[in-house]
């Protein structure tokens, strides 16, 4: 058995709209091991973003419990929850979520940058180069492609050297071929022993992952 990187016993989020609430999470169980490449897939509304926004630490269940590696996080506070976040997890979302104005090179030592890193410049270079962009580091975002830019921001996931890494749909703003340029990049990642989940409601996406993990309102209906 791999070691164990993350491990939810039935979270719910209940999103309170007014008089109604919505049941985005409903009891969702589930273990994710070291070196596992994992597909969230579901509806749109079904609630992978809630999860992953959960699993993330960028958001709390309204009940349920959350253990990443080892540490009962469903109960930490803001400040602790942003420096696991930063410490244990990385990002890729669909929109790339780069800052406009900061080189390629900058973007991807911010995070190093938090966490008072004083090699930043150098990991950056290198966390660039291994995502194949070692010659755009002075290029800010609107001078690189949308593939150029997704690898940015893999490159800034890497770069606190995290237990896992959480890519919300990170194909959805690419064309086809890029898409598929991006997600083998993701495999190679996962070969070289990086924990990845991925959500999408893509079937091509969720293919490219050993396991799949399918919810429908709220629950987790297959895993497999
Ligand atoms: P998915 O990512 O699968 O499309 P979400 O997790 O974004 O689904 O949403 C799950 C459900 O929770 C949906 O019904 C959505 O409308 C609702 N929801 C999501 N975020 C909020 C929010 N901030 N406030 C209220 N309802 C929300
Ligand atoms: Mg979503």
């Amino acid at each position: 058995m791999p070691k164990t990187i993350l491990a939810v016993r039935d979270l719910t989020k209940i999103y309170q709209m007014g008089q109604t609430e919505v049941r985005a999470l409903n009891g969702v169980s589930l273990t994710v091991g070291a070196g596992e490449l994992t597909a969230i897939i579901g509806a749109s509304g079904s609630g992978k973003s809630t999860l992953m926004h959960i699993l993330g630490c960028l958001d709390t269940p309204t009940s349920g419990q959350y253990f990443l590696a080892d540490k009962d996080v469903s109960t930490l506070s803001g400040d602790e929850q942003a420096a696991i976040r930063n410490r244990e997890i990385g990002f890729v979302f669909q929109t790339f979520n780069l800052l406009p104005r900061l080189s390629a090179l900058e973007n991807v030592e911010l995070p190093l940058l938090y966490a008072g890193n004083r090699q930043a410049r150098e990991k950056a270079l290198a966390a660039l180069a291994l995502v194949g962009l070692a010659d755009r580091a002075e290029h800010e975002p609107n001078q690189m492609s949308g593939g150029q830019r997704q690898r940015v921001a893999i490159a800034r996931a890497l770069i606190n050297d995290p237990q896992v890494i959480f890519a919300d749909e990170p194909t959805g703003n690419l064309d086809s071929q890029t898409g598929v340029e991006i997600l083998a990049m993701f495999k190679q990642l996962n070969d070289a022993g990086r924990t990845i989940i991925m959500v999408t409601h893509d079937p091509k996406i969720a293919d490219f992952c050993r396991r799949r993990i399918h919810i429908a309102d709220g629950k987790i209906v297959s895993d497999g």
